[in-house]
């Protein structure tokens, strides 16, 4: 199986569907920063030179990022999920190098903005072999890479529509990114839940911090498997009845909370969507087959 980020020959191979267009929307690939410009002044301290190789050879790896994900025409992809979105002003979407492991959306110029070393620490973590259920390391990487968009279009959505929030935005971004996960049928959802929940559970130790304003890492997995669950229990069943992801306890409940976020977003995000490009959007094989197992 050939990985979104790693897929330059594939593109080659399969012409890309023709993108949707929504003028309102932005995209960049920033180029890294070549650390000779940062702080590189002294080329006799050895101590300098030491931390400059290392951030030459961190620097040459974000290049080779950047040069996937635009290869891979990642963004591109990923505005078609926000195209049909009647947006009153501008949005960027922006992959840079931003000095931190990280994934945001900026109010202050509405931007969503992919960090290299997120997709970074994502490659990193990501497993070499198929886990016991299955999982591979493309769709780890393709799962979270899409999932982290997304939940960041969801505060972006919430932002541009003004949408009334009851609840944490953090836990309504995550619902969103894990509903429209689930428009795409089960071949796309499988690839990308598995990766995305795969992804939370890797980061149970690092990420429960219960002061925060996200929800706990392990919470954030089962709101994804849960709305998986409930929006296709077949498609699913392995995660609760093999794998035993999620308990049966919550499982039971899960069409419930699905139909819960469906009639929201139904009455709060649809009636600011093209409907003729939504449908253009779900006909698109934004996956490709060589991406979904
Ligand atoms: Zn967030």
């Amino acid at each position: 199986m050939v990985s979104l980020l790693t897929s330059a020959t594939a593109c080659a191979e399969t012409a890309p569907a023709p993108l949707v267009r929504n003028d309102k929307i932005d995209i960049e690939y920033r180029e890294p920063r070549h650390p000779i410009f940062a702080y590189y002044t002294d080329p006799d301290d050895p101590a300098q030179t030491a931390d400059h190789e290392v951030n030459v050879k961190t620097y040459k790896r974000y290049t080779a990022i950047m040069e996937r994900l635009k290869s891979r025409q990642v963004l591109e992809e990923f505005s078609q999920f926000l195209a049909p979105v009647k947006l009153p002003i501008a949005l960027k979407l922006r992959a840079q190098q931003c000095g931190e492991v990280n994934a945001f959306y900026d109010p202050s110029d509405s931007s969503i903005n992919l960090c290299y070393e997120f997709v970074a620490d994502i490659e990193d973590r990501a497993p070499r072999a198929a886990t016991p259920e299955g999982i591979t390391r493309d769709e780890v990487i393709i799962g979270q890479i899409v999932g982290t968009l997304l939940h960041e279009g969801g505060h972006a959505i919430s932002n541009l529509l003004r949408l009334p929030v009851l609840g944490r935005e953090e836990d309504t971004a995550d619902q969103i990114a894990a509903f429209v996960m689930l428009q795409f049928g089960r071949a796309v959802a499988r690839t990308l839940i598995k990766g995305e929940t795969y992804g939370w559970n890797q980061r149970q130790r690092t990420q429960s911090r219960f002061w925060g304003p996200h929800s706990t890492a392990l919470q954030r997995q089962h709101t994804f498997l849960c709305l998986a669950y409930g929006s296709d229990p077949e498609g699913f069943e392995d995660f609760v009845a093999k794998f035993r992801w999620l308990p049966k306890a919550r499982a039971e409940n899960c069409a419930t909370e699905y139909k819960q976020i469906q009639h929201a977003f139904r009455e709060t995000i649809v009636p600011h969507l093209d409907l003729t490009l939504v449908d253009k959007v779900r006909k698109r094989p934004w996956l490709r087959s060589t991406d979904v197992k």
